[in-house]
């Protein structure tokens, strides 16, 4: 096949309907049908990336391993499909402009007004088309973010619909998500926002090809005529999408569906044999019927908003299936954690997590839950932030150095336990400037982190200014914190751990951003195990 289709997924009605599980789950149906698909991510805010955006507002950021700060749906499209994303799948407003302005500048449009249409456009399409050519997938699945309607989501809509007419009926699709509410009062779906929706497109002058309504009942018959013949859409490429228990139900709902039959036929690419799901059915399999249970308190400070740890969250969920246990996750605000409180709030959890996070706000919650879970021999996973903090800890209650901290917090400090890396130094911007993406890590052998990942050598992602200290190192390992891995290249600590704890790790970058659904990340898996061990009352 020399072409790539491009499928791209709309939204319309309300936000948050979930287009990044649907494109996730198409593509996983197309991958398992033998097709190398990707999925990029258009984000219709101004900001370059969303690495300088507080949690509550966007939720998670998401590292790729080229160090990109994406939306955290390009973490679902890895989590479903297994495999990597690059800068090249999350491409903002803000980058679109600042390329054009930067052409702009060089004087690449000498002579012309530069406009929305055709630059901005054309640097949309171009960015949309690059993905398929560079890497050579069969499909590319573009989720248009924001709503149809929204004044920031037009020039998408005009590039999406300067795309399907240049590319041709059978080498793209639209694909619109919409909401079909069900009035309780009268007993009804009711599918006009649907109409609505579709209608706020095609004055765009885009016909969709496929409608997935989300829905609380089951839709009919009748009513999938009435919206197709609203809609100028076969009643079979109407596809239901009702709400599951686990949003790893849905590609085996949208086969159900045919969602992924229906977008083959379109495309004019042959259907082969059903799609291999056995890994994933299995993993379903396991994850609806536990043997085991475990309770692990995730200390944060953006606790109010699920989305701010989403990757920590679907990590426990992979990492729950592979051990048949089910995780009861329970969030708890660092700010809550005092001398007076930490006993009563940690007594009953078999696992502590301490979250990523940045500056001062509930860093004393953080360091007191790090000493509860050293001094009561309760497994701790601490990530980034989380490493940090547990590291501040020993300093201060096993070293015996009073006011140790991070000089993130403190710069007074006068012992500096964790400090600015060197290379941070001179940096005065914000966005795109701390230590991103992949690096080489070595680990220690017998340390409970070589046994959890079977290996001397890994590549974990990053996103961090400030390391441990190795003026302490040597104190710390006489002491009973090890270094148990560090990178090759720099010296920099990455891991920590306490040999003498059953399990006590800190890590300094973040497991959770590479964990999927077949290769659950190992140090959650025996991060998990290692919670079994622990009775609690
Ligand atoms: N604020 C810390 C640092 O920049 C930790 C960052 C994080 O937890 N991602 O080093």
């Amino acid at each position: 096949m020399n072409t790539t289709k491009y499928i791209f997924v709309t939204g319309g009605v309300t936000s948050s309907l979930g287009k990044g599980i649907i494109s996730a789950s198409l593509a996983k149906l197309l991958q398992a049908r033998g097709y190398a698909v990707t999925i990029q991510k258009l984000d219709p805010y101004i900001n370059v990336d969303p690495g300088t955006l507080n949690p509550y507002e966007h939720g998670e950021c998401y590292v790729t391993v080229d160090g990109a700060e994406t939306d955290l749906d390009l973490g679902h499209y890895e989590r479903f499909l297994g495999s990597h994303t690059t800068q090249a799948n999350n491409v903002t407003t803000g980058r679109i402009y600042q390329s054009v302005i930067n052409k702009e500048r060089r004087g690449d449009y000498l002579g012309k007004t530069v406009q929305v249409i055709p630059h901005i456009t054309d640097e949309i399409k171009r960015r949309i088309k690059l993905l398929g050519s560079l890497h050579k997938f069969d499909v590319v699945i573009t989720e248009i973010g924001g709503t149809v309607g929204d004044i920031e989501s037009l020039p998408y809509i005009e590039a999406v619909r300067q795309m399907r007419w240049e590319l041709g009926p059978s080498n793209s699709l639209v694909i619109h998500l919409t909401l079909v509410p069900y009035l309780a009062a009268s007993g009804e779906l009711k599918t006009k926002p649907t109409q609505h929706s579709v209608k706020a497109l095609l004055e765009n002058g885009v016909q969709p090809d496929i409608l997935v309504l989300r829905t609380e009942k089951t839709l009919n018959d009748d009513l999938r005529k009435k919206v197709a013949l609203f809609c100028n859409i076969d009643s079979n490429s109407v596809v239901e999408s009702i709400d599951v228990s686990t949003i790893y139900e849905v590609p085996l709902l949208m086969q159900k569906e045919k969602l992924d039959v229906t977008a083959l036929r379109k495309l004019q690419l042959p259907i082969g044999d059903a799609p291999k799901l056995a890994d994933w059915k299995e993993f379903l399999k396991r994850l609806k019927n536990p043997k085991h249970e475990v309770r692990i308190a995730l200390i944060g400070k953006y606790v109010e908003l699920p989305d701010a740890y989403k990757s920590i969250v679907e990590s426990f969920i992979h990492a729950g299936s592979k051990n048949e246990c089910k995780v009861n996750l329970v969030s708890v605000h660092s700010e809550t954690i005092t001398e007076s409180t930490v006993v009563e709030t940690l007594k009953d959890f078999n696992g502590i997590l301490v979250a990523p996070g940045f500056g001062e706000r509930g860093i004393d919650g953080k360091i007191l839950a790090a000493k509860y879970a050293r001094e009561h021999k309760i497994p701790y996973l601490g990530i980034c932030l989380g490493m940090q903090v547990a590291v501040i800890e020993f300093a201060r209650n096993v070293l015996g150095y009073a006011n140790a901290h991070s000089t993130e917090m403190s710069h007074a400090s006068p012992y500096p336990v964790i400090d600015l890396m060197e290379q941070q130094k001179g940096v005065t911007e914000k966005g795109g400037t701390m230590r991103l993406g992949e690096y080489p890590c070595t680990i220690k052998e017998n340390t409970k982190t070589y046994i959890a990942y079977g290996s001397e050598n890994i590549l974990e992602r990053h996103r961090h200014r400030y390391e441990f200290n190795n003026d302490y190192l040597c104190e710390f390992d006489k002491a009973g914190m090890i270094a148990a891995g560090v990178n090759p290249d720099t010296n920099l600590v990455e891991i920590i751990e306490i040999p003498s704890h059953p399990w006590f790790v800190g890590v300094q970058f973040h497991p959770e951003y590479s964990s999927t659904v077949i290769n659950p990340h190992p140090l959650f898996v025996a991060f998990i195990r290692a919670a079994l061990n622990i009775k609690v009352a």
